[in-house]
């Protein structure tokens, strides 16, 4: 009884995510709002062009991601490498990485091939790599090893950033859950998401001495 209670008040992740929506969407359309109706009495400045500008960014980068997780899954799911993958996905963060003075290192073997929806799993490693570049604010590097044995083919994207509090962790991945200034606290959530399409799972600790481990872990194609 006592089990069915706790499950009954919490929330789904569907109603945590419509009450998400609704208040992200919400804040930036109140401060519209505002603004239009100074605009309209007449009061003008240049700087609040700015900032409505700013607002509506804030909703379309919000939109686009939510987009991505109602996009179905293509029918053509292949047999991947990973190591291509990982190489396109370090091939597009590299610019931003070099900006913060980040050095992002692979190693594996390189024979590792998933079933996978290619541009999904690249999602998923951009989303992952991404806060790992966010993470890091005195440079440093970014290690992403690939390593497998029979049952399971593993991804760990290991930085040197602060690492994640504990009283944080178990709320990583739930929508709109933000540490970040400009942050939309869906990557992670995405991330989950597309896993589970690919019977995969995504681990993260915090490590003893510097930084975080993420580990995707995919089962070995049959
Ligand atoms: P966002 O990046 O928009 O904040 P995410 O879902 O990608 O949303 O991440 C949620 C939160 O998890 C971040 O705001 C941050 O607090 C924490 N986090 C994720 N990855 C890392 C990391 N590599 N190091 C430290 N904290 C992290
Ligand atoms: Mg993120």
């Amino acid at each position: 009884v006592e089990e069915i209670m706790i499950q009954s008040e919490k929330m789904s992740v569907a109603g945590q995510l419509a009450a998400g929506i609704a208040h992200e969407i919400r804040n930036p359309l109140t401060s519209l709002k505002g603004f239009l109706q100074l605009l309209q009495a007449g009061v003008r400045k240049e700087e609040y062009y700015n900032i409505m500008i700013e607002e509506i960014e804030k909703m379309e980068t919000i939109t686009s991601e939510l987009l991505f997780i109602s996009k179905p899954l293509t029918e053509t799911k292949q047999l991947e490498s990973i190591e291509s993958m990982i190489h396109d996905v370090i091939v597009l963060l590299r610019p931003q990485a070099k900006m913060k003075s980040i050095h992002i290192e692979y190693n594996g073997s390189g024979k590792e091939k998933i079933y996978c929806d290619r541009s999904q799993i690249k999602q998923v490693l951009i989303n992952l790599i991404k806060n790992a570049i966010e993470a890091m604010d005195q440079g440093g590097t970014i290690r992403i090893f690939t390593s497998s044995s029979d049952s399971h083919i593993d991804v760990s994207i290991i930085d040197e950033g602060p690492g994640i509090p504990q009283d944080i962790i178990h709320k990583l991945g739930e929508p709109f859950f933000t540490t970040k200034q400009s942050g939309t606290g869906l990557g992670l959530m995405i991330t989950k998401q597309i896993l589970e399409r690919h019977q995969a799972f995504l681990e993260m600790k915090a490590n003893e001495q510097i930084g975080s481990t993420f580990r995707i872990i995919f089962p070995v194609p049959a």
